[in-house]
């Protein structure tokens, strides 16, 4: 093991929400995780901020979002995730506040998760490039929401036709974040990962991006991310804990 070893994340767990800004974000590197967790039995859920409609450059954010749902629900399917829920919000500009908690907040009072996975929030990736906006408000919305859920008296509007507050939320993970501590391995999965940002086909040829190749750009997080565990391949996290004073 080296100084920047990780620490493997705990896996006694259920059920899991994941969070995220846009159709993809979870494709750029969580993915094969997600496919690990699904395997062991348990439930994963996605919830879309946005549908990703200013993702591609020729395509009317009308035309595209339809477009883009329907590639993260086949991405989605590949790693063995059934539910994918769309908030709506608009791609590109969303903004960090209290309509954004609560929209998240109400995700976790219906699916009751028993961790939230979300992106890196940080403003860089580790190196000098920004990260999005959408990215960074989604993150820190997703990590208070997961507080907010268990209040009954925040978004108090919501807790009816059965629905409660959920404070069950015990830990919050940003995959990708630079300031990761925690990992899973994701030698077995790797492919299934592949495969699910490979089902982003109408996005990933709106990029432009000439000669890129999914696996190989996987493979240039995952190998290194791995060597810091002890494995081929793994996925890394920064995890937030939700106990009080931890
Ligand atoms: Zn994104």
């Amino acid at each position: 093991m080296t100084d920047d070893a990780l620490l493997p994340l705990t896996e006694d767990w259920d059920r899991a929400l994941v969070v995220v800004a846009h159709p993809d974000d979870v494709e750029f590197g969580a993915a094969a995780a997600v496919a690990r967790w699904t395997r062991q039995g348990k439930t994963v859920v996605y919830c879309m901020v946005t549908s990703g409609e200013a993702g591609i450059d020729g395509l009317s954010p009308e035309e595209c979002a339809p477009v883009r749902e329907a590639e993260e629900r086949e991405s989605a399917a590949i790693v063995g995730v059934e539910t994918v829920e769309f908030l709506g919000f608009p791609d590109g500009v969303i903004e960090f506040g209290v309509p954004l908690r609560a929209a998240i907040a109400e995700q976790i009072r219906r699916h009751r998760p028993d961790i939230v996975i979300t992106g890196n929030f940080r403003d860089t990736w580790g190196g000098r490039s920004p990260n999005q906006a959408d990215h960074i408000a989604v993150g820190r919305a997703a990590l208070h929401a997961s507080q907010d859920a268990g209040n009954r008296w925040i978004f108090r509007e919501q807790l009816t036709d059965g629905l409660e507050p959920w404070g069950g939320v015990r830990e919050v993970w940003a995959a990708g974040s630079p300031q990761s501590t925690h990992a899973v391995d994701t030698t077995d999965t790797f492919d299934a990962g592949v495969a699910s940002l490979l089902a982003h086909r109408a996005y990933i040829e709106g990029l432009g991006w000439e000669h890129f190749d999914p696996a190989e750009f996987l493979e240039g997080m995952s190998r290194p991310t791995g060597r810091r565990l002890g494995v081929t391949h793994a996925a890394a996290f920064e995890v937030f804990s939700m106990s009080f004073g931890e």
